[in-house]
């Protein structure tokens, strides 16, 4: 039997390359059959990386039901992050670097999760440890893959882990320059031109259940947010729509500057007084500036969630 190996929902460059390089490593260990696989389409991002290695043509595969199939999963352990029928399937693994979620398991499985920048960073680790060599394109895409969540190295979820494992990377595929690089990658992130103020708000989005409430929170990260600034008030109309229709109680979208170093929030909530008081901060027209704030998993959601206890 088959294993299929992803990441959450709406994928982004870790999801997706976690998928293809702990498939690998799998593979090189294991008889049974690793299948990168994905829950949805990859991004702009994440198109950069794959075509920059070789990969263009290897996206993983659409996976969004897995009732009855072996899984390794990374990059989240939510439950709201995976397939309606996740349940149903049996985890046996898990390579992470987020919040403990509230997937169960009835069997016994491995689990790599340790607070560092990238689910790649940890993937890194465990080829160390099982001793098995990164091929060239591989190592390329997860030196990557850190580079994005880590922000270059910008973002506080950063550790000595990830930087070291990207100058490790870089010599593997044979990239000096891996900062000019990963800059290209978030130019290519970065653009918004003829993108609909949906494809905006959703582009790195995810919802939260806190304290039964559902919150979303979604993220894009920027070489110069001024350019959405003509189109804030339309992402909030857009937030509107989408907090009614999916019945949230809060969505949060931020806009992030990585030369600035900091979020510009947009917020849209039942009740903005959890979300002043989470942040210390007054919302202007449902806006806010959040300096220094450049994660969504250490900087925003570990002090919204304990407004809804
Ligand atoms: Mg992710
Ligand atoms: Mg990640
Ligand atoms: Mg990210």
């Amino acid at each position: 039997m088959s294993v299929y190996v992803f990441g959450h929902k709406n994928p982004d460059s870790d999801s997706i390359v976690g998928a293809i390089s702990l498939s690998y490593l799998k593979n090189q260990l294991e008889d049974e059959q690793y299948i990168p696989a994905r829950q949805g389409d990859i991004s702009a991002e994440t198109e950069f990386i794959l075509k920059q290695f070789g990969y263009g043509d290897k996206v993983p595969e659409l996976k969004t039901s897995v009732a009855g199939e072996k899984v390794f999963i990374v990059d989240s352990t939510d439950r709201a992050h995976f397939q309606d029928d996740i349940d149903e399937a049996t985890i046996v693994g898990i390579a992470d670097h987020h919040k403990l979620g509230d997937l169960q398991t009835d069997t016994p499985l491995e689990a790599w999760i340790r607070p560092i920048g990238c689910s790649n960073t940890v993937i890194y680790e465990m080829y160390r440890s099982y001793g098995v060599e990164i091929p060239k394109d591989i190592a390329g895409m997860m030196m990557l893959a850190i580079l994005s969540d880590t922000v270059i190295f910008r973002s506080p979820t950063c550790t000595k882990v990830d930087t070291k494992a990207v100058k490790e990377l870089s010599e593997i595929c044979g990239v000096e320059d891996y900062k000019k690089m990963a800059m290209d990658m978030f130019i290519a992130k970065s653009a918004v031109d003829g993108a609909s103020a949906r494809n905006l708000n959703t582009r790195d989005y995810k919802e939260f259940e806190m304290g039964g409430s559902k919150v979303g929170i979604g993220q894009l990260e920027m070489v110069d947010i001024s350019v959405l600034e003509p189109r804030e008030d339309e992402l909030l109309e857009d937030m509107q729509k989408m907090k009614e229709a999916g019945g949230l109680h809060t969505i949060l979208i931020l806009l992030t500057d990585i030369i600035k170093e900091g979020s510009k929030l947009l917020a849209i909530s039942d009740d903005p007084a959890k979300i002043e008081a989470a942040f210390n901060i007054q919302l202007e027209n449902n806006k806010a500036w959040l300096e220094g704030v450049l994660s969504r998993k250490k900087q925003v959601v570990p002090f919204v969630q304990p407004q809804f206890k």
